[in-house]
């Protein structure tokens, strides 16, 4: 077991390493964030900033000095980054398993050879092989294999023709082409997993978007307690399957009452970040004792949930909002995340309002949020 006050080491900076740095505090260890942003959420209140690139080898060789072990809380970090660190210090999730995710061809190939239902796709690595695709993949969507995020690097695509043009528009990129899928709704489930196999599943929460991006989580999720409790499987079926170690964030699509996993987070998700104000145990402290080889905490949760995300569209000219009204809420949390700019689309905050009752706590949250909405 790795005990406090040691010093553990995060690869990114963003809002989900500051949200560990925050729990990585409270539990007294110290914490090491890689991020090349000189302002970044993480690296602002990280005991040590290392302000370099993820592939540079010095920043990587004072991470692998000083810390005792290493997590990430992006999919995006160099394979060969990870893989370096772990020749020296242990690193949580495994660089195999970020590498899955990371690329949705593997990703989807992951899915397929373990029998995990998903949308069924074709892997585009050329032209040719958008003729050569089914047909019955139309209507589709058109998805870069790597670095997408927020719905970006994606397209909507009706016909094969389109795809092509969207192909182009990718810049030749390797993509998946996904069949679109009627959904009822959507739903994920966080769980973390210890070394030893044993697994802290969150409830599963409904996930509604818009624009491609992460509105609204409400927990536990609505409609079928079949379709909650099949998540739960499914999620622990693919932690198992990735031999995962860490905070893994599972997404999915239902249709006809049906589940289709859709992508893998390798790290704590936005869709978790309920569990803050919910749980006994949230994602973040999860992430912190699974990678020190602690127990994992319990995850009960103790009261509904809804959590909405703040972004930078609220910030009405740049000016900052009437946090005013959100304060009125009282059973209502607001979470900043620190960011200097608020950008349209931008993830800037979010609130979480929680309560005994579901549908109480839904209409406060709904009310809160047309309170701070600010329109055009
Ligand atoms: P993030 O990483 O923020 O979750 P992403 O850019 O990786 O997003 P996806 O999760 O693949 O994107 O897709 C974003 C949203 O687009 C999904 O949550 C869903 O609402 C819709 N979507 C994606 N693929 C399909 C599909 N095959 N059928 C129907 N809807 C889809
Ligand atoms: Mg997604």
């Amino acid at each position: 077991m790795i005990l406090p006050s040691s010093m553990l080491g995060m690869l990114g900076g963003g809002q989900l390493a500051r949200f560990f740095v925050i729990a990585a505090h409270e539990m007294g260890y110290k914490v090491t964030v890689l991020d090349p942003d000189k302002v970044s959420p993480a690296g602002m209140i990280a005991d040590v900033h290392l302000c370099a690139a993820y592939d540079d080898a010095d920043a990587l060789n004072e991470m692998a000095r000083s810390c005792v072990a290493v997590t990430t809380e992006f999919e995006n970090v160099p394979a060969s980054t990870l893989e370096t660190l772990a020749k020296s210090v242990p690193v949580h999730p495994a660089a195999a398993a970020v590498a899955v995710c990371q690329h949705r061809v593997s990703e989807k190939n992951f899915l397929r050879d373990n029998g995990f239902p998903h949308a069924p796709y074709a892997e585009i690595n050329q032209e040719s092989d958008i003729p050569a695709a089914n047909s019955g993949l139309y209507p589709g969507i058109l998805k870069v294999a790597r670095f997408g995020y927020d719905g970006k690097g994606q397209a909507r695509v009706g016909t094969p023709e389109e795809a092509l043009a969207a192909f182009r528009n990718f810049k030749g990129e390797q993509c998946v082409l996904e069949q679109m899928l009627a959904l009822d709704y959507e739903v994920s489930v966080v769980l973390a997993r210890d070394a030893a196999g044993n697994v802290q599943a969150f409830p599963t929460a409904e996930n509604i978007h818009r624009n491609g991006i992460l509105d609204i989580s409400i927990a536990p999720a609505r409609g079928a307690a079949e379709v909650r409790e099949q998540a739960q499987a499914l999620a622990r079926g693919v932690a198992e399957k990735l031999g995962y170690v860490g905070t893994l964030g599972v997404e999915f699509f239902v249709c006809n009452g049906c589940l289709y996993v859709n992508e893998m987070a390798p790290r704590p998700h936005n869709s978790g970040h309920y569990t803050i104000d919910a749980c006994v145990t949230n994602q973040f402290e999860q992430q912190v004792r699974a990678l020190c080889g602690l127990p994992l905490g319990d995850s009960r949760l103790h009261s509904a949930a809804v959590m909405v995300n703040l972004l930078g569209d609220v910030w009405p000219g740049g000016r900052e909002p009437e946090w005013n009204v959100l304060f009125e809420q009282t059973n209502l949390k607001l979470h900043l995340y620190g960011k200097h700019e608020a950008r349209p689309g931008r993830k800037m905050g979010h609130f979480t309002v929680i309560g005994d009752h579901a549908d109480a706590v839904l209409k406060d949250a709904m009310s809160a949020r047309s309170r701070i909405k600010v329109e055009g």
